[in-house]
């Protein structure tokens, strides 16, 4: 009952929030539902939720694993001045039709396109 617990808790942390969360910032906002919980476990039930494809994961060089809970493919742009990973609008999803129509077995996708947003580039 205890994990059923933690994995909802992580699913709702996530659920509709597009700030594309890293294991840690999830940890900080679901130790005020559950004090005890440890940030391995948070860790352990992001790989998970990510294995069974409820949520994406995202993978930066050289910073930690990003999560995402719109599981549609999608492009993501990253702010190199505040790190904000935005997603974009795209016919990615085409893309995906058009290589299952050749026999292609689509498990998923990545691409990010890095650069300084319009915020920061304002300031
Ligand atoms: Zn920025
Ligand atoms: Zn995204």
């Amino acid at each position: 009952m205890y994990r059923t617990k933690q994995r909802h808790a992580i699913l709702a942390v996530l659920s509709g929030n597009s700030s594309h969360p890293t294991a840690e910032q999830v940890y900080c906002r679901i130790r005020r539902q559950i004090p005890h919980i440890s940030l391995a476990t948070v860790y352990r039930n992001l790989k998970r939720l990510a294995e069974e494809g409820l949520i994406l994961e995202l993978s930066f060089p050289d910073e930690p694993n990003h999560y995402d809970p719109c599981t549609e493919l999608h492009y993501h742009f990253r702010c190199d001045l505040c790190g904000w990973i935005y997603d974009l609008e795209s016919s990615q999803v085409q893309i995906a039709h058009r290589l299952s129509s050749q026999g292609f077995s689509v498990r998923g996708q990545q691409a990010v396109f890095y650069g300084a947003c319009a915020s920061c580039q304002t300031k």
